[in-house]
């Protein structure tokens, strides 16, 4: 049994991202389990190390133990290795229009928001492919793994359905990888038995379980949690204002009990 916590070095963690690492934590101790910590710091200029050492100081702060496996910077060339097999296969096809230049064009709505419809189709018979990501021809793709499940053990049995998102980008134009790639080759490569993380990822899974597919990765099981809510009802967050974990701790506050608390379940839980 192996669970993990998967934070962006991007800003500090509240109370949410303190939820999460618990549930994943006492999820694998119960089961005389592996708790990952993953790094994931491949959001370009946005990713500051300087967090990622405030994050290992909050879980310490928060009494939990893990393991630390290696951050995805440190993992390019496997992100790059399973896009070009996906790319030989004719799985991926680049796509160069800016945000504005899709934001323009009829987009279905779709599960992140932003469904493709598949413009760029082509592009590459017409030799464009430097400076463009690369989409996942999410109907080739299907027509290759046929219908997909994965079962989350708070959801159950989820019939995998993927097409609402489009044609969803796997590699980004400045990085070798998307977090739906990333992620999804590093739970394999980490041996990640459990995927325990919040709902508000809980469609993102319908792609992962597509490219470990595709891939021929291990399929674990999922976990997804309830959000924590604030006193309004509404999802903790930074821009709401909600102390991080970092202000906590260095205002004094016991993180033990405040684990405890979480434990207890003594903070709104949303659907
Ligand atoms: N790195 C993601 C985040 O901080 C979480 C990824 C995951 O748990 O799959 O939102």
């Amino acid at each position: 049994m192996v669970t993990r916590f998967a934070p962006s070095p991007n800003g500090p963690l509240h109370l949410g991202h303190a939820y999460s690492a618990i549930v994943a934590h006492d999820l694998a101790k119960a089961a005389s389990g592996r708790f990952l910590l993953r790094i994931e710091d491949i959001d370009g200029p946005r990713s500051k190390p300087e967090f990622a050492d405030e994050f290992r100081r909050d879980l310490e702060w928060l009494a939990l133990e893990w393991e630390e496996v290696p951050a995805q910077s440190t993992r390019l060339d496997t992100y790059t290795a399973a896009a070009d097999e996906l790319l030989q296969r004719g799985l991926l096809y680049p796509c160069d229009l800016t945000r504005k230049q899709i934001a323009a064009l009829p987009l279905r709505k779709g599960n992140d928001g932003l469904t493709y419809p598949g413009t760029s189709r082509g592009l590459a018979q017409r030799g464009v492919t430097d400076g463009a990501a690369l989409r996942l021809d999410i109907d080739r793709a299907l027509a290759q793994t046929g219908d997909l499940s994965w079962f989350d053990e708070i959801a159950g049995e989820m019939k995998a359905d993927p097409r609402p998102f489009g044609d969803v980008v796997l590699v980004r134009k400045d990085l070798p990888a998307s977090y739906h790639l990333a992620a999804t080759l590093d739970d394999a490569r980490d041996g990640v038995t459990l995927v325990t993380r919040g709902m508000d990822l809980f469609e993102a899974t319908h792609i992962h379980r597509l490219i470990q597919a595709l891939l021929g990765l291990p399929v674990p099981t999922w976990h997804h949690h309830k959000l924590l809510l604030d006193a309004n009802g509404e999802k903790l967050a930074k821009r709401r204002g909600s102390p991080s974990l970092a202000e906590r701790r260095l205002s004094g506050e016991d993180g033990v009990m405040l684990a405890e608390q979480l434990r207890m379940q003594n903070f709104e839980l949303g659907t």
